[in-house]
């Protein structure tokens, strides 16, 4: 059975914060607030659509236990109607990281919720003053050790790029999360878009926002460092949206993001079997891979394999099942051998 989020967006309308990567007026009063009746409905279209799924309604929106608590409730109470006739699993929620506390977990899990993400965006509190997030480090990890407590699956958040971090920040960020052990992990790169204090930032020069190839690289490692941790990463990249489209002021999203995060871990793989195999330009190397990983060594566009022939080797790609998603064994001079 696949899983499948019945998706529930809750905006929080009259935010008090400023995160300087938000567009306050496009959520502040404009943006529909679901009812009762949304999640009915949300819950019958997802059923009557998709066969031999097992669903989590998910509420989104990023701060979900910050607003009105009787709303909030009113929410819950509509969605634990549908985990009690198990026609659901559970239900999910993302909010900040400085709405938790041991009062609101309980109401949470009274009404079936399972899994909490959190948004940490970054563990540095330099970072996260610059980008005027209203939290600190300190606070996601209070959150995230009592959200754990209390049993529930704890998901983080994090935003590589933001005002005033660089690599080393959001590598330490990386570092921090996986030392808090979540479930899963979100890796969203950052995209500056209108009306917001990043567009400012960025009009004036201040902020120069991290390029598409720095971000894949970057991105790639992080990737790597929450897989040899066994923490999932259940998201890389933003979802296209053609608001987002409109609104970015600096090209540097990628519909495709984490398809390239993935071909640069098997390009790094494939230049470190060669060298470490001794394998000399000018060969022909078989190259075994996973039957799902071969798009990601072959790269978009066949980037990747351009980039191993300027390298000076030919590849001919074996499909493996044995080998683990990421894994790669190259076999060197073909041609030589036979
Ligand atoms: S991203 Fe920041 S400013 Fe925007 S709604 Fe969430 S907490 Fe408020």
């Amino acid at each position: 059975m696949k899983h499948g989020n019945i998706s529930v967006f809750v905006p929080h309308n009259g935010c008090p914060h400023q995160c300087s990567f938000c567009d306050q007026r496009s959520i502040t009063g404009v943006r529909y607030q679901p009812s009762e009746k949304d999640v009915d409905e949300a819950v019958e279209k997802a059923l009557g659509s998709a066969k031999n799924y097992d669903f989590e309604i998910a509420f989104f929106g990023g701060s979900f236990t910050a607003i009105d608590r009787s709303y909030m409730e009113r929410l819950l109470r509509a969605a634990y109607k549908y985990v009690e006739n198990n026609t659901v699993r559970g239900i999910r929620l993302s909010t900040r990281p400085d709405a938790i506390d041991s009062d609101v977990l309980e109401t949470l899990k009274k009404y079936g919720v399972t899994s909490i993400e959190l948004g940490a965006q970054s563990m540095s509190d330099e970072v996260l003053e610059a980008n005027r997030r209203g939290h600190t480090a300190g606070d996601v990890k209070n959150a995230s050790v009592l959200i754990k407590s209390f049993g529930f699956s704890l998901g983080l958040q994090m935003m590589t790029g933001l005002y005033g971090s660089d690599f080393e920040k959001d590598v330490f960020t990386a570092k921090e999360i996986i030392k808090l052990k979540p479930d899963t992990v979100r890796i969203y790169p950052t995209v500056t878009i209108e009306n917001t204090r990043l567009a400012q930032l960025y009009r004036s020069g201040e902020y120069k926002p991290c390029g598409l190839n720095e971000s894949v690289n970057l991105c790639a490692l992080l990737l790597k460092m929450f897989l040899e941790n066994n923490i999932e990463v259940i998201r890389l990249g933003l979802h296209y949206s053609e608001e987002l489209e409109r609104q970015m002021l600096f090209n540097n999203y990628h519909p495709a993001f984490r398809e390239l995060c993935e071909s640069k871990i098997m390009l790094d793989e494939f230049l470190r079997c060669v060298d470490t195999g001794g394998i000399k330009k000018g060969s022909t190397a078989e190259v075994f891979v996973n039957p799902r990983s071969v798009s990601k060594v072959v790269g978009q566009n066949r980037e990747n394999i351009k980039k191993i022939n300027e390298l000076g080797f030919d590849v001919r790609i074996r499909q493996d099942k044995s080998k683990a998603p990421y894994e790669i064994g190259v076999l060197g001079d073909v041609n030589a051998e036979k």
